[in-house]
């Protein structure tokens, strides 16, 4: 396979929101479903170009439905992973573009349900459809904040965590919770509690969710007899990555917060921008997994036999046209 396939970069855009609408806000970005573009007009009223297009691999305009988002983005990951390979779906953008709402929506009405609780019931349903194979499914649940690793399922999960690397597991984080799972259920219920305890390390670390990645993994592993009688291992692991906020900290912001905080936030962003640009060339025997921890992290489900998919996600309104612009080159370089 080329390595270009199993990367795909799609952009969703959402619907302007009420308060915007109220302030008056115009909309600049306009989606083109049919020819995959994405169409941002410049207000900018400088020497460049009126209006800028890029084209990506899927584009997502603001009546898009999550099944639909679902459906053509993180499902085909969701098949390959419950066949024994590695996958990652990552949700990039500004705060309030919609990642959240992207990976994990609502539960009600359950039409608004994002990829993750979509994940969930379809690795459930495989799994009871087909009881000539044993499964185990077992998830972790991390954040990521300011280049420290944090487990959401310990009762612990203030406490900093380390990563390790062994010749034959590869990189992995000492003592992280992996919790066996065997219900729809239950997979939700690990998932709000992670989502509380991100909300007390928010409160007591003093930090914002907004500038920390959080990754909920899916390792699956089956066994079957085949028709050589012999029995067939495959294990494959799934990571749900809902990313820190991709805008850059104003000054004003950053008062206050140690400089190399706002530092490593990008630098993780910009690693995997780097990661995933070099994976797509296709060029380079050097990928730079090494230089953040977001990609060590997730060095052995990038690349290789794995599959990609990244969702950028814009805002549509008028003052926010330097971030847009700043996803669009971001998302447009990875593809
Ligand atoms: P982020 O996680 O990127 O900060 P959120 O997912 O929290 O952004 O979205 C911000 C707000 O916009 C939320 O109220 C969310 O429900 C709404 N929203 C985001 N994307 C969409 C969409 N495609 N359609 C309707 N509402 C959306
Ligand atoms: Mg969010």
């Amino acid at each position: 396979m080329k390595r270009k396939e199993c990367v795909k970069v799609v952009v969703r855009a959402r619907p302007l929101s009420s308060k915007e609408i109220e302030e008056g806000r115009k909309r600049i970005v306009d989606v083109d479903t049919s020819r995959k573009e994405i169409n941002i007009q410049n207000i900018k009223g400088d020497n460049n170009e009126a209006q800028r297009t890029f084209v990506f691999d899927e584009v997502f305009d603001l009546n898009s439905q999550q099944e639909q988002v679902y459906n053509n983005t993180a499902l085909p990951i969701v098949e390959s992973v419950m066949d024994g390979y590695n996958g990652t779906v990552f949700a990039y953008g500004q705060t309030g573009t919609g990642k959240t709402h992207t990976m994990e929506g609502k539960n009600d009405p359950p039409h608004e349900r994002g990829i993750t609780p979509r994940t969930f019931d379809h690795i459930i349903k495989v799994i009871e459809g087909t009881p000539n194979i044993q499964f185990l499914v077992r998830c972790s649940y991390l954040e990521l904040y300011n280049e420290e690793v944090r487990d959401l399922l310990s009762p612990n999960h203030l406490t900093k965590l380390e990563l390790r690397e062994k010749p034959e597991q590869g990189i992995f984080v000492k003592d992280l919770s992996k919790i066996v799972v065997k219900s729809v259920a239950e997979l939700n219920e690990w998932l709000k509690a992670g989502r509380a305890n991100r909300k007390v390390g928010e409160t007591k670390m003093n930090q914002e969710s907004s500038r920390s990645h959080s990754i909920f993994t899916l390792t699956i592993e089956s066994s079957e007899i085949g028709a050589d009688q012999q029995q067939h291992i495959k294990s494959g692991k799934l990571n749900l990555v809902d990313l820190a906020g991709s805008e850059r900290q104003s000054k004003t912001q950053a008062v206050g917060v140690r400089f190399e905080e706002a530092i490593n936030i990008n630098l993780s962003l910009t690693t995997l921008g780097n990661v995933i640009t070099t994976l797509v060339d296709g060029k380079s025997q050097h990928i730079p997994y090494r230089d953040s921890k977001l990609t060590r992290l997730l060095q052995d489900s990038l690349g290789g036999n794995t599959k990609t998919v990244m969702v950028a996600n814009i805002g549509p309104a008028d003052y926010n046209f330097d971030e847009t612009m700043s996803t669009l080159r971001y998302a447009n370089r990875a593809k």
